[in-house]
């Protein structure tokens, strides 16, 4: 029996990962939950998964679940709130696997502190890896935890690797295996064919709706501008030890290769399926083993043509940028990530245009590049900074429109 913890339990990857848990009663045991202010779903979370302590990060959200789970009699639940109450969760002794599912840099502190306590980390959380990338993996480095990617791209990579890598994540060299290039696939959203004329029109609601995934609005509309993909690019130079020449970017628009790893022998190994999230799940709970996921086998037999693409910076500008960052070093992918929450954000607020998202990440990245960053609290004075840069910029084109 594996006791887990979920951070970000009430989002779309916090929910799938209880849907992988549910079908798994003697295997899983939900110790603890975290959210932020979603109160009615944790409630039936709670109900359901009768975890030991639920942390929801808003004061008033937390005082409202307490009411409720009293209201019902049920006095055996421990509601904790704040910011801080999260790494504690994460690294409490009572705790062998923590599902790191909090959108944005938020989740970093939290993630960090599992990795501390050595537990095995499920890392869905990409922002806490892009802001932090050496000092992260230092600390992983430095601990006995175990890091296994969730994002589908990277937990595809992941299964196309041989074992001493997947046992020696972010330290082994892939050329010592015959690795010659990971292919990172991405489907290219729901605007891969849209005029671009036609970009300054988009809404939040079209941005949000995503031709294959189902998922939370900011990792949406990052897929939709591609920051997600940039993210992802970054994400994979820290998991797999890697310099930005072995990435290369591949439209697959299907998303049903889920990414690959070409080896020197010409040798490409592609891990495929349908695009939902319970996969990568299952398979970083239960590693080295496999469980069902719920997650119906592909049908080759009623399957579209695949198809494949060089991704365009004219249309995925937001991605071009988070490559530059990726060469230009730390502060500059601390910069960006920060501004683009700030960005998406304001954009879904409909206080900017789609097409303003990276022009704020261009000038704040911009702004950050090479500065020192040697520990956790530079990376946390610098996202802060960041921030404040960016919503200026939000202001600016407010002001200009
Ligand atoms: P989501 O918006 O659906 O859920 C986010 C969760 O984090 C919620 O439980 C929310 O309560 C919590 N949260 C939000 N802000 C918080 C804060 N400031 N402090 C503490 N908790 C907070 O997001 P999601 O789509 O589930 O994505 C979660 C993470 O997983 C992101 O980093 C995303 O990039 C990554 N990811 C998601 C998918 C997907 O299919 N959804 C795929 C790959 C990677
Ligand atoms: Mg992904």
């Amino acid at each position: 029996m594996q006791n887990l913890c979920v951070l970000g339990a009430t989002g779309s990857i916090g929910l799938s990962t209880l849907d992988v848990v549910r079908r798994h009663p003697d295997k899983y045991n939900v110790v603890s939950l975290s959210a932020n202010t979603r109160v009615a779903e944790m409630y039936a979370l709670s109900v359901e998964f009768k975890p030991e302590t639920v942390v929801m990060v808003d004061e008033i959200a937390a005082q409202q679940l307490k009411l409720r789970l009293l209201q019902d009699d049920i006095h055996d639940i421990e509601v904790l709130t704040g910011h801080n109450a999260l790494s504690d969760l994460a690294s409490s002794a009572s705790i062998d696997v923590v599902m790191a599912a909090i959108v944005g840099a938020s989740g970093l502190l939290p993630t960090l502190a599992a990795v501390k306590a050595d537990k095995k980390v499920l890392l869905a959380n990409k922002e806490a890896l892009v802001t932090s990338g050496q000092i992260f993996i230092d600390a992983l480095k430095n601990s006995n935890a175990q890091l296994l990617p969730i994002d589908s791209e990277h937990n595809a990579i992941f299964q196309c690797l041989p074992i001493n890598i997947q046992n020696d994540m972010g330290m082994a060299d892939i050329a010592d295996s015959g690795i010659s290039k990971i292919l990172l696939t991405g489907s290219g959203g729901p605007f891969r064919t849209l005029p671009l004329e036609e970009f300054a029109e988009i809404t939040p609601q079209q941005a949000c709706a995503h031709p294959n995934w189902d998922m939370g609005r900011k990792i949406s509309v990052d897929s939709a501008t591609m920051m997600n993909k940039g993210l992802e690019f970054i994400e994979a130079k820290w998991l797999f030890n890697l310099e930005p020449d072995d990435i290369q970017v591949v439209l697959h628009p299907q998303s049903t290769i889920h990414s690959m790893v070409q080896y020197k022998d010409g040798s490409v190994l592609a891990q495929m399926g349908n695009p939902d999230m319970r996969t990568p799940i299952a398979h970083a709970l239960a590693f080295p083993q496999r469980i069902e996921s719920g997650v119906e086998a592909f049908d080759f037999f009623n399957c579209k043509n695949f198809e494949f693409a060089q991704a365009d910076f004219e249309r995925y500008p937001n991605l071009e940028l988070a490559i530059t960052a990726c060469k230009a070093g730390q502060s500059a992918c601390t910069a960006l990530n920060a501004a683009n929450e700030v960005a998406v954000a304001a954009f879904l607020n409909t206080d900017i245009a789609f097409i303003d998202i990276a022009k704020v990440n261009k000038a704040v990245m911009n702004k950050f590049v090479n500065i020192n960053i040697q520990t956790i609290d530079d990376v946390v004075h610098l996202d802060s900074k960041a921030r404040e840069a960016a919503d200026q910029q939000v202001l600016n084109i407010k002001e200009n429109n």
